[in-house]
């Protein structure tokens, strides 16, 4: 195949690296060279943050209603190409064309409704202990974002980031991962064809480390926003001393699934396949352990078998596939040693060995019992379709174990009787808590976590609080 170079989107304009340095982009299924992009150089992105800062003076004073339309616009671009877009995901990304379809709504989804949120960024008057005083707060765009998104999602990462940011007044600088840049990229040609003014969205391609310092480093990027890994993620906390900047940080995940003997098993089944298996597990909300109790445990693991055994693993491309690959072989490999960690410490396999597909990169479903703390799997996010169970027999001991990782981003509880969900819910240390629902991404909800998982909430009216400043007056009259 033909390279196909691809540009950066950098103040209105395509422009490649001028050093002519570029990386290669894959498909993950057929390993197939997609295209080329470029590796910018720190002057580069220093010319991008200078553009978005100066569109940054523009935007902010823009009515909030004008920054509605563009956004509006965007989002029904997106739409409008949604096909196009999703067989951009699915090239790049490998998930199945359904689920890529899916993204495309989703994230449309996010600049629809922060376009309505962006005319109710309300302000305050407090009344004052002085009666001739009052007290006004008003809430500002923080100013130029830096946003740093990963591949597992490379469309609706950077909408749930960038709209919430062009909606508060800020105008943002998008690094998109290495593996998936050109779903970044065809959200540029969206912004571009929706004619929102140069400066106001960048998106740049090249090297991590190098563009996250610059971003870092700058003073004029007054906040970054980052979903990925939880060491990158400390790692932006150390650099983010220097210039006190604001962060927003969505990382990895450990979530725990808990069953009750009461829970439906055959109504939980298609949430609890879409938890654990959508985008081939590859989800910092995807279901990293099933907490059983001990009374249904054998029934739950027959039925998850079986439905798992279903499920048709292959090219995302191919509109009957379930599974797609994973995202690299080195993200093989990682999942093949968890698997292999926790049958050495005991764990069973309650799935035949995993049929030969005609890409390495594509994993069968695995299911694996007698799970156990001592197993890394037990503690490390999986990101693959594995399966884990292991059972409890009361819920004090269900509670504990949930909460027994350094992780706090997603949990999920079947159950029959709601009072005893909620009670066990609200002792759950995990940011989002899904009660026989396993689809808790939603643009109203705030999606977000605690402990490890990072800090800040994304979608929702929390959201937009991330892309603002408070400044308070005191008015004497
Ligand atoms: P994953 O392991 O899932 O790829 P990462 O945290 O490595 O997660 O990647 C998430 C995003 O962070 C990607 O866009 C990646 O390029 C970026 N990234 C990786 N290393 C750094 C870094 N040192 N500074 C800034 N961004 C980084």
């Amino acid at each position: 195949m033909e390279k196909n170079p691809s540009l950066c989107f950098v103040n209105g304009q395509w422009v490649g690296s001028r050093s002519g340095a570029s990386s290669d982009v894959r498909n993950p299924a057929t390993n197939a060279l997609l295209a080329t992009v470029p590796a910018l150089e720190e002057q580069e992105v220093d010319q991008a943050i200078a553009a978005a800062h100066q569109a940054f003076l523009n935007w902010r004073s823009r009515p909030a209603r004008e920054r509605a339309n563009f956004l509006r616009k965007i989002g029904d671009l997106l739409l409008l190409h949604q096909d196009a877009c999703a067989h951009t995901i699915t090239a790049e990304q490998g998930k199945p064309l359904k689920e890529s379809r899916g993204e495309v709504v989703y994230a449309a989804n996010y600049f629809s409704w922060f376009a309505e949120e962006a005319l109710r960024v309300y302000g305050d008057i407090i009344p004052a202990d002085d009666p001739s005083k009052r007290i006004f707060v008003m809430k500002h765009p923080i100013g130029v974002v830096g946003a740093i998104t990963p591949w597992n999602f490379p469309l609706a990462m950077l909408a749930r980031k960038l709209a919430a940011a062009l909606a508060a007044g800020c105008t943002c600088v998008a690094k998109p991962a290495p593996e998936t840049p050109l779903t970044a990229l065809f959200l540029a040609s969206v912004c571009e064809e929706a004619q929102l003014p140069a400066g106001v969205v960048n998106i740049l391609t090249g090297d991590a480390e190098l563009i996250g310092a610059r971003l870092m480093q700058s003073d004029l990027v007054k906040k970054v926003t980052f979903t990925g890994s939880t060491e990158v993620g400390k790692l932006l906390i150390r650099q983010s001393a220097d210039t006190v900047k604001k962060l927003t940080l969505e990382l990895g995940g450990n979530a725990p699934c808990i069953i009750f003997d009461d829970a439906d098993l055959m109504r939980a089944m298609d949430g609890i396949l879409f938890g654990k298996y959508r985008n081939a597990g590859q989800t910092c909300v995807c279901i990293n352990r099933f907490l059983v109790h001990e009374a249904i445990a054998a029934d739950f693991s027959r039925l998850l078998c079986e439905h798992s055994k279903q499920l048709r693993v292959g090219n995302g491309a191919d509109e009957s596939t379930d599974i797609g690959p994973l995202i690299s072989d080195v993200a093989v490999e990682k999942v093949q040693n968890l698997v292999t960690d926790a049958l050495s410490h005991g764990a069973v396999r309650l799935t035949d060995s995993p049929s030969a597909t005609t890409n390495s990169r594509c994993m069968s479903p695995i299911v694996l019992g007698k799970i156990s703390p001592s197993m890394k799997i037990w503690s490390e996010e999986i990101f693959g379709p594995v399966s884990t169970i292991t059972t409890f027999s009361n819920d004090r001991e269900a509670i504990d174990r949930a909460n027994d990782t350094c992780y706090g981003l997603a949990a999920y509880i079947y159950s029959g009787d709601l009072s005893r969900a909620l009670r066990v819910g609200e002792q759950l240390e995990f940011g989002m808590v899904g009660i026989n629902d396993t689809a808790i991404s939603a643009v109203q909800a705030p999606f977000g976590g605690i402990k490890q998982s990072g800090f800040g909430r994304e979608g929702s009216r929390y959201g937009l609080d991330e892309y603002l400043t408070l400044q308070y007056m005191s008015v004497r009259g």
